[in-house]
């Protein structure tokens, strides 16, 4: 068997690490005996029909400019895995574009494609350092923000979690992240997944469970210290 996993624009969108997120989940396929193959898509690439895992980093407003025509144009595409439950992770900038909108703090606005309905405007402060945000499905889970953007939930989004230590979606309503489906946005870099593993196979188990048609039940794998790096990173001062 092996497993697809869609990076999106690896040039423009890694920040603060977030590669290390795909290097995490083809890890855990490999130590499982999965293959993965990971395709990195850039603007103008045509997505492939068989993916399995759609990933998409943070990145500047620039970048997220840069990006604004080809997202609007594999929209569809995306929306249609998402929509048949393949499983995505998104965080900070590729997260704001997956709402309706990014508005920068020069007025300008970036247009969404609306698989979260959630909306972002640049604000006035930078938010900068760990987060810590407990989650029922996932336990506790640590990363790492660094955004201007606040993020409104619509009135039926499901967050990720609440947050314990950080600003999350907005720094006013202790949320943080959103849900729809299998697909999760987040503000956490870090890169969030080698150190919070749970969400790292939450990822895995749905794209398994798609591919085969059965609930699947994962190896268990020793997470002594990727366990051990969330609960230091945790520790950490803001
Ligand atoms: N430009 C966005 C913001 O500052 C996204 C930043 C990021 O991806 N870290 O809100």
């Amino acid at each position: 068997m092996k497993m697809k996993i869609l990076h999106l624009y690896p040039k423009e969108m890694n920040l603060y690490g977030d590669h290390g997120n795909v290097l995490a989940i083809k890890r855990r396929c490999e130590w499982r005996g999965i293959d993965v193959e990971v395709v990195e898509h850039e603007p103008g690439n045509k997505i492939p029909d068989d993916i399995d895992i759609i990933f998409g980093g943070g990145g500047q407003d620039s970048g997220q400019g840069k990006i604004e025509d080809d997202l609007q144009a594999i929209a569809p595409k995306l929306k249609d895995l998402i929509d048949n439950n393949t499983p995505c992770l998104v965080i900070c900038g590729v997260y704001q574009l997956f709402g309706k909108y990014y508005k920068t703090g020069s007025g300008k606005t970036i247009k969404g494609i609306n698989v979260f309905d959630v909306t972002t405007d640049a604000g006035k402060e930078r938010y900068i350092g760990n987060v810590t945000i407990k989650s029922n499905e996932f336990g506790e889970i640590v990363g790492y923000e660094n955004h201007s953007g606040l993020t409104k939930l619509g009135e039926n989004m499901k967050p990720l979690g609440e947050v314990i230590v950080g600003a999350g979606n907005n720094a006013k309503d202790k949320t943080e992240g959103c849900r729809y489906k299998n697909c999760i946005g987040t503000y956490l870099h870090g890169p969030v997944l080698p150190k919070n593993p749970k969400l790292t196979d939450f990822f895995i188990a749905k794209a398994l469970e798609r591919k085969t048609g059965q609930k699947t039940k994962l190896d268990k794998l020793d997470d002594i210290v990727e366990n051990k790096a969330r609960i230091v990173a945790a520790k950490r001062p803001r």
